[in-house]
């Protein structure tokens, strides 16, 4: 991705958006009809123009399509479309009660998996950058993301085994996505810190993930977003470091406003050479920042990361945020990146 035209500090998103309520009565109003491929089709065109708009008129300078069409979360509705991974027949650990992590229903892996007509992540791709005229992110969950909701059977020993098929999946549409124009691709594996691996290990896995991607790749590494609430509670980054830096990954996207900016330090004693997009909106919070919220936590980034390698994001995707807490925050996050800009002399 060029930056001749982005500003300093460029400002962009983790994924998704919050969604209109229309969306949420249409699911409903739905939920027990057989849905035409057009009803599908434009109810998301729909929901994705929103989503630009609201974007666009925040001042968010690199946009994503708020993910509108992933009903099923950022990467669980792709698993219908890979061969020998059903729904396993054990129910999900819980399902009365607050919805949580043991929520959700397993797949079962019954031989080796393919994607034969790709994830569908590039249609998505085409229509958003048919629809706006700014720069923008395309963005796929990682390998060790999907594996680790799969019961492995005799086909695949580990789930790393597993992740290395999903590896080659992912790598055919991340490649389709770069030829259809992405110029900046993210991958998304909070994974990473949930399952503590070994970092090496997973930085392997990351660069065959993106082995031969012609574009920018960023990675996105949380504590999770399920409905609002993180699946960690001891959320550090720090055992992944430096072993991390294996990973062939133009920029690291993670979470900073939700631990108080705690661990930013990581960039400056392990002397970063990668971009880093660093989360200075809590998406996790109700309550909405306000600018000089916002442009206290970029200070305190700019501590330890060179304005040039730093990017501003949220902590992580918006989709289970309220839309209009959503929009607050994001503009909350221009106007506090604007305040930092103009204390670094730059002119908007
Ligand atoms: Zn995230």
């Amino acid at each position: 991705m060029s930056k001749a035209n982005l500003p300093i500090l460029p400002i962009s998103v983790v994924g998704s958006h919050g969604r209109p309520g229309w969306l949420y009565i249409f699911r409903e109003a739905t939920a027990n009809r057989e849905l035409g491929s057009i009803d599908v089709e434009e109810v998301g065109d729909d929901a994705v123009r929103l989503a630009i708009l609201d974007q666009e008129e925040a001042g968010i300078d690199v946009i994503s399509d708020g993910e509108m069409r992933r009903t099923a979360g950022y990467y669980r509705g792709y698993m219908d479309r890979i061969v020998n991974l059903p729904f396993s027949k054990k129910p999900p650990l819980r399902q009365v009660g607050p919805f949580h992590y043991d929520f959700v229903r397993f797949r079962e892996v019954v031989g080796p998996i393919s994607a034969p007509e790709g994830l569908g992540i590039v249609d998505e791709f085409k229509y958003l950058k048919a629809h706006t005229e700014k720069p923008v992110k395309a963005t796929c969950a990682g390998p060790l993301n999907f594996a680790r909701e799969c019961i492995i059977n005799s086909t695949y020993k580990t789930a790393f085994d597993l992740a290395y098929d999903f590896a080659k999946i992912i790598n055919a549409e991340l490649k389709g996505l770069a030829a259809a124009g992405a110029d900046f691709i993210q991958v998304d594996e909070p994974s990473y810190v949930h399952l503590r691996e070994e970092p090496a290990e997973m930085a392997k896995l990351f660069n065959a993930t993106v082995e031969g991607v012609a574009a920018k790749v960023a990675l996105h590494i949380c504590f999770g977003t399920h409905a609002g609430r993180p699946r960690m509670s001891r959320r550090t980054y720090r055992q992944l470091f430096p072993r991390i830096l294996d990973a062939k990954a133009d920029q690291f996207v993670l979470e900073f406003a939700n631990r108080q900016m705690s661990e930013i330090e990581l960039w400056k004693e392990f002397a970063v050479g990668r971009e880093l997009g660093a989360g200075v909106i809590d998406v996790k919070a109700y309550e909405v920042e306000t600018p000089e919220d916002v442009a206290e936590r970029i200070r305190t980034a700019l501590k330890y990361v060179p304005p040039e390698r730093l990017w501003i994001n949220p902590d992580c995707g918006m989709g289970n945020t309220p839309r209009w807490i959503c929009v607050e925050k994001l503009k909350a996050m221009v106007e506090g990146t604007r305040i930092v800009r103009r204390e670094l002399g730059y002119k908007e």
